[in-house]
């Protein structure tokens, strides 16, 4: 159904908007309202509407419009534009003032979860002088990232919800969001503020002031990101000594989180002169395994998106162990591929005491088996490498849980994709 409605503009200049304002307030009355509604349209078919088709996203179905404009000047607009899907979600909202392009937001939704993107429009530039069309002033403007939420939604249906003494069908929900803010200016991920928060479970009479808090500063230092300016709430028990409180801030299961725990590993085992290249997710990954290192590479599985943070802890230090063990077996001078020959070339001679574990590697190495790497498969299970590879991974897997409040804690906002 279209409904328009439609209001008298009366002619006012923003000095006499003022001033009678400042009438009406010296004689006890109320100051006007200075936006007033110009436009309202509901529930439009996509399709009906040709003007504005270059407006919107190709799978919305219907939108609404509200149009509101200033008693004070005339000549000023704003205008929201909601567009929905054929089941009437929300997927995207514009805003607009003057007929440009200001903001948007974009919606989508998973499963209990939902993520709203902000973008804010960024104009063309354009000669002084020449008149550009505002339609193409919108078309060649672009859009810059500036703020990426994420909701997750908890219901719990077995607990029993009283509202005022009265049994209620309601189930209480928690709610936890992860809000990033992006840098207004320069590359999208150099500064970026993040802020975790976890809603108490409503039953109806929590105080939303219960809510815990945590929010960071990542700034990029090169490669690697610097976590800086932590703070939370004071009813948020969370260690800020934590070794891996940056990656648990970025995810270790994202790109990026993986690199960066990657590149943590490799400098805690002296790797960084060999380069080690990194593909976060990978597609030759084999459906038994959740990454593997081959010759100066490691991949990971892009399935760790999808289990438990503490899985790519693992990971991760399994294959970085790997790394490892080749490039000692190169340090001892028994290199067969070209990594553990740059290994040889770019790394100092081994230390005495490491030798003897060296020999086992080469040992493992040469009887490493080519196919079937599987559990089922003693040669895989038991061989040396692996085993060692398995017990590094263990470790840091058990000193990411170790840290039992602030794993629960960041564990609640899932892995969240920017
Ligand atoms: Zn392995």
């Amino acid at each position: 159904m279209l409904k328009i409605l439609s209001f008298f503009t009366p002619k006012m200049c923003a000095v006499r908007f003022k001033t009678l304002n400042k009438c009406r307030t010296s004689i006890g009355l109320k100051p006007l309202q200075d936006y007033k509604l110009l436009y309202k349209a509901e529930n439009i078919d996509v399709s009906s509407d040709t003007d504005r088709d270059w407006l919107m996203p190709h799978w919305a179905e219907t939108f609404n419009i509200v149009k509101v404009g200033k008693r004070s000047d005339p000549t000023f607009s704003r205008e929201i534009i909601s567009f929905y899907d054929k089941d009437n979600n929300i997927i995207e909202r514009l805003f607009r003032q003057n007929g440009m392009n200001t903001r948007k937001e974009i919606y989508s939704k998973g499963y209990k979860s939902r993520t709203i993107v902000t973008k804010e429009f960024v104009q063309p530039k354009i000669e002084a002088g020449i008149n550009v069309p505002l339609k193409l002033k919108n078309l060649a403007g672009r859009w810059r990232d500036r703020i990426s939420e994420l909701q997750i939604i908890e219901e719990y249906p077995v607990l029993k919800q009283y509202i005022k003494g009265k049994r209620t069908d309601k189930s209480p929900v928690g709610l936890y969001t992860k809000r990033v803010e992006y840098s207004p200016s320069g590359d999208k991920d150099s500064v970026r503020n993040i802020t975790f928060t976890k809603y108490p479970i409503n039953f109806g009479f929590q105080d939303p002031s219960d809510k815990k808090v945590i929010s960071g500063t990542l700034v990029k230092n090169g490669k690697d990101v610097e976590l800086t300016d932590v703070r939370k709430t004071d009813n948020l028990k969370i260690d800020l000594n934590d070794e891996f409180l940056k990656y648990r801030f970025i995810d270790p299961r994202s790109d990026e989180g993986l690199r960066l725990l990657t590149d943590y590993f490799i400098k805690k085992r002296g790797l960084e002169p060999l380069h080690i290249y990194v593909n976060p997710s990978s597609g030759s990954v084999s459906e038994s395994s959740l990454g593997y290192f081959w010759n100066g590479e490691l991949h990971y599985s892009k399935r760790l998106q999808k289990l438990p943070s503490s899985e790519a802890v693992d990971t991760v230090a399994h294959e970085v162990e790997h790394a490892y063990q080749h490039a000692q077996i190169g340090r001892l001078g028994k290199s067969e591929s070209r990594y553990e020959t740059e290994a040889e070339r770019l790394l100092p001679p081994i230390e005495t005491n490491e030798i003897k574990s060296a020999v086992k590697y080469a040992i493992a190495r040469d009887v490493y088996p080519v196919k079937n790497k599987s559990m089922d498969n003693p040669l895989y299970r038991d061989n040396y490498l692996e085993v060692k590879a398995r017990e590094a991974g263990g470790k840091a897997k058990d000193m990411y849980q170790a840290n039992k409040d602030n794993y629960e804690f960041f564990n609640w906002f899932g892995m969240h994709k920017f």
